[in-house]
């Protein structure tokens, strides 16, 4: 950013709720199916339908508050947001005003600025205010494309309408365009590591808009705010936010200052561009939904629900440091996804040595992992499998060079670590006795070197090692070789 200028940014996120049906009737939220096939009068908007909450929506939206370190509303209130479009039959949303399901959070997020080849400087923590997460019903959709006539026509899926969703608001707190980043990608991921949300961008099922002005360093007073829309990928609403900054900047130097609007990420373009002027919000002159009564929870049901919660990922990561001594960066890597940080603990408590593990995972097993594009829990190396690699590894059994290859015999195979050394007749020689028979061989079949190295010729030390292991067919254990040559030769 251009120096003696700030940014101010803010994110609303909208998340879908992984429940089955929608979040007020009871059709399915199945994804790709026949246009308007999981629809009923209620999510079509028909005169004297009435909702009726899907609790299932309530107890992911608590678990993705606490997750989001959210304070719980005893009471809430659902309201009507009025606002006419084709794909809101009701010709309001169902939604949450004054009184949110949840408010005032704060979370902590490790973040970095990258350099121009995208990788992090220094990663640091820092907190954000949440200011709420509410729930509401998704809207249905426009289709523009894919059916016929569509020069003439435009079409109304109403599959989605009714889906529930969690809407997560932060405070103006971020200052660069990577901070705004790192919190989406930190929020999706507790998303999915409580169940929550799928929070696959892809599918749309977690969608983001940012708010970005900017002032001179040192002012108290926020610029003119434009909300940034179309941000498909979490990059795009990176890229979005920085050349946003840049022109927002511009605007004002030239004396032409900012207009407060909506605009779009232009990925083609590499730019944003205006959409629409913004309405304000009491054009959408909300009130309280009639047909529904206040949502209540009990602390009984946000106890039960915090009870149910898996470690998060904050905490495991603290305890990864602490209980199997790794440095935050790897505790961190290793935290970053539920199904690896579970993978990783179990190969560590079979391992015995949970940093040689970890190490494992970091270096080699992820390699192959991301080559054949699969998740931890998908691999086809047990954890306790790899566990026992390491195991046989350090305990000599095998070198690690060895290992390497036997991981990735037993990723092709998903044959065990033994059964692949066995196979191979790997397993080196670290019976003591059996390497000082051989050792005993090879200095009386060289009474010359001998006799120079105990003259003070000790590079001969190499020569004999490589007598041993060629006798042992390379499987002897060359520390073990070293040792009882080292003995053996001084006489
Ligand atoms: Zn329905």
């Amino acid at each position: 950013m251009k120096n003696g200028w700030e940014a101010v940014i803010g994110l609303e996120i909208h998340a879908q709720l992984s429940t089955e049906s929608k979040i007020f009737c009871g059709c399915s939220t199945r994804f790709g199916d026949e246009p308007n096939a999981n629809t009923c009068p209620v999510c079509l908007g028909l005169p004297g339908s009435l909702p009726v909450l899907n609790w299932r929506a309530v107890e992911l939206g608590a678990r993705a508050a606490l997750a989001l370190g959210l304070r719980i509303n005893e009471r809430s209130i659902f309201a009507r947001k009025n606002y006419f479009y084709p794909d809101l039959p009701k010709g309001y949303q169902i939604s949450q005003y004054d009184r949110p399901f949840s408010e005032r959070g704060e979370l902590e997020i490790l973040t970095a600025e990258r350099d121009g080849a995208g990788h992090a400087r220094e990663w640091r923590l820092m907190k954000i205010r949440i200011t709420r997460l509410h729930l509401e019903e998704d809207a249905g959709k426009n289709v523009h494309e894919g059916l016929p006539e569509t020069d003439r026509y435009s079409y109304i899926d109403l599959n989605r309408a009714g889906t529930p969703l969690a809407e997560i608001v932060t405070e103006p707190d971020f200052r660069t365009s990577w901070e705004a980043y790192d919190y989406v990608n930190h929020v999706r991921r507790a998303l999915q590591w409580v169940g929550a949300s799928d929070a696959d961008m892809e599918k749309g099922n977690l969608r983001c808009e940012a708010n970005v002005s900017v002032r001179r360093a040192g002012d108290e007073k926020f610029g003119t705010k434009v909300e940034l829309k179309n941000l498909n990928s979490v990059r795009f609403m990176q890229k979005a936010i920085e050349f946003e900054i840049e022109r927002q900047i511009e605007q004002i130097e030239r004396g032409e200052g900012v207009v407060q609007e909506t605009r779009l990420w232009d990925e083609r373009g590499q730019r944003t561009r205006p959409m629409r002027s913004k309405e304000e919000a009491h054009d959408y002159r909300y009130f309280p939904e009639p047909d529904l009564p206040p949502l209540v929870v009990s602390a009984e049901f946000v106890g039960r629900v915090r009870a149910e919660l898996p470690e998060l990922p904050e905490s495991r990561r603290g305890r990864f440091v602490e209980e199997f001594g790794l440095p935050f960066n790897d505790a961190a890597q290793l935290t970053s996804e539920r199904t690896l940080a579970d993978y990783y603990e179990r190969a560590a408590r079979t391992s015995g040595n949970p940093r040689g593990a970890a190490n494992w995972i970091r270096s080699e097993l992820l390699r192959e992992l991301e080559a054949t594009g699969r998740r931890a829990d998908e691999s086809p190396v047990a954890p306790e499998e790899l566990g026992s690699l390491v195991k046989l590894i350090d305990s000599g059994q095998i070198s690690g060079k060895q290992g390497k290859d036997v991981l990735v015999e037993m990723f092709r195979t998903g044959k065990s670590a033994a059964v692949i050394v066995d196979e191979q007749g790997l397993a080196q020689v670290s019976d003591r006795g059996e390497i000082e028979r051989v050792a005993g061989e090879v200095i009386a079949a060289n009474p010359k070197q001998l006799e120079q190295y105990r003259a003070g010729k000790e590079t001969l030390m190499g020569f004999f090692v490589g007598q041993v292991m060629k006798a042992s067919g390379g499987k002897a254990n060359p520390k073990l070789v070293n040792e009882v040559l080292r003995d053996k030769l001084k006489g």
